[in-house]
């Protein structure tokens, strides 16, 4: 059985603990106020579920979750709804009521494929956008409008305007953590799957030594480590990744000998350094079930870690307490009540789906590939920062 072992950073707040705990508690308040309670038929209906959280999941608190899991997936069947969740879900959300669970990149290629009437997207506004984008006949609905992204937030289309009028022939790479309105100023979009192969293959395409890919700053300069390829960057940050330092990799590597270090590409250039391998969330969880270390830590979001200890029993996770806000306002009760009255739902104008949608459509034509590790330990290189 997988351990977890919780870590807090000192720049980092609660701890993980702390949230199970409100977590359940909430959830039983929430299932409560809506009639939801745990009879014999949702145990029947749920007891399976448990199998695959219960190294996560206390016993004693899988009554207070069961009840909104077991109304939402009847629902869902009801309505022919489907729920897309992110890997940073909680494993409640993640395991048992998520039908497509990923990373960005695999959640946008299920949108555009589902044949479900309904995406509730279990992750936050701009992955609600990217479903809406590629599957504008589906109603697609997020189960709370406050769950943004720093990094999103950072930029708009405006800001990418003017940086084309300033470098007018460059192509513009545009990771998809960014609204409609900015995938459609892009030339292509990326994640942190393909950010890599996306920006040589627009080098390529526009026969080009330069490439702007914006907006988050660490991920530009990682990928410019990474590549031949000039970086024109610009200057957002994810308030989760960014928090991380080199001197936390030393402290965890002095406080569990042996353990591997393993980092997601919005983590500073410094980090990425320091790390035993560093990859997309995909790619993180591909290392750990093919190479099935006996200790890890993963540089990211802390419910990643939960989600892939449910297939690598014999790994034990070093878990930094590293929380998204944003992510960690979609809770079930949530779900439950936007899929009950099929409210929050997405809408994007049509000139600007329309032109998003080819930004998004050339990524995801370009040949499908395991998700490519990042090279660690390789020196800074310089971006040039608009
Ligand atoms: S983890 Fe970072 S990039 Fe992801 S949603 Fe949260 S703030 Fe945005």
């Amino acid at each position: 059985m997988a351990r977890i072992i919780d870590t807090p950073l000192h720049e980092a707040g609660g701890s993980c603990d702390a949230r199970a705990i409100h977590g359940a508690w909430g959830a039983l308040d929430a299932a409560a106020r809506r009639g939801l309670l745990y009879t014999p038929e949702v145990k029947a209906k749920t007891d399976h579920l448990y199998e695959k959280v219960k190294h996560v999941i206390p016993a004693i608190e899988w009554p207070a979750y069961a009840p909104l899991i077991a109304a939402i997936n009847d629902m869902k069947r009801a309505k022919n709804a489907v729920v897309l969740a992110h890997n940073y879900m909680t494993s409640e959300i993640f395991h048992c009521v998520g039908d497509f669970r990923g990373d960005s990149l695999q959640l946008a290629r299920e949108a555009a494929e589902t044949e479900a009437a309904v995406i509730v997207q279990a992750g936050v506004h701009f992955m609600a956008e990217t479903s809406k984008i590629l599957a504008p006949e589906k109603t697609v609905l997020i189960p709370d409008l406050r769950a943004g992204c720093s990094l999103a937030a950072s930029i708009t289309g405006a800001d990418v305007r003017l940086i084309k009028a300033r470098y007018p022939d460059v192509p513009v790479v545009t990771y998809v953590n960014t609204s409609a309105e900015v995938k459609a100023e892009s030339d292509v979009t990326c994640t942190s799957s393909n950010a890599a192969a996306v920006v040589e293959w627009a080098a390529r395409t526009w026969n080009t030594d330069r490439v702007i890919l914006i907006p988050d700053e660490y991920l530009a300069r990682n990928v410019a480590a990474q590549t031949g390829v000039k970086i024109i960057a610009w200057h957002g940050r994810c308030e989760v990744h960014e928090r991380f330092t080199a001197q936390d990799i030393a402290e965890m590597r002095a406080a569990h000998p042996g353990v591997v270090v393993l980092a997601h590409p919005e983590c500073p250039p410094d980090v990425m350094a320091a790390a035993d391998f560093a990859g997309s969330t995909a790619a993180l969880q591909h290392y750990v079930e093919e190479r099935r270390p006996a200790k890890v830590v993963l540089l990211t979001e802390c419910s990643m870690s939960d989600n892939v200890a449910a297939a690598s029993p014999s790994t034990d996770f070093v878990r930094p307490c590293n929380l998204c806000p944003h992510m960690k306002r979609i809770s079930l009760e949530g779900i439950y009540d936007a899929l009950r009255e099929l409210k929050h739902e997405v809408t994007i104008p049509e000139d600007v789906r329309a032109r998003a949608r080819q930004a998004i459509q050339r990524m995801l034509d370009l040949p499908k590939e395991k998700p490519r590790a990042f090279k660690v330990g390789m020196p800074e290189a310089a971006v040039e920062l608009v």
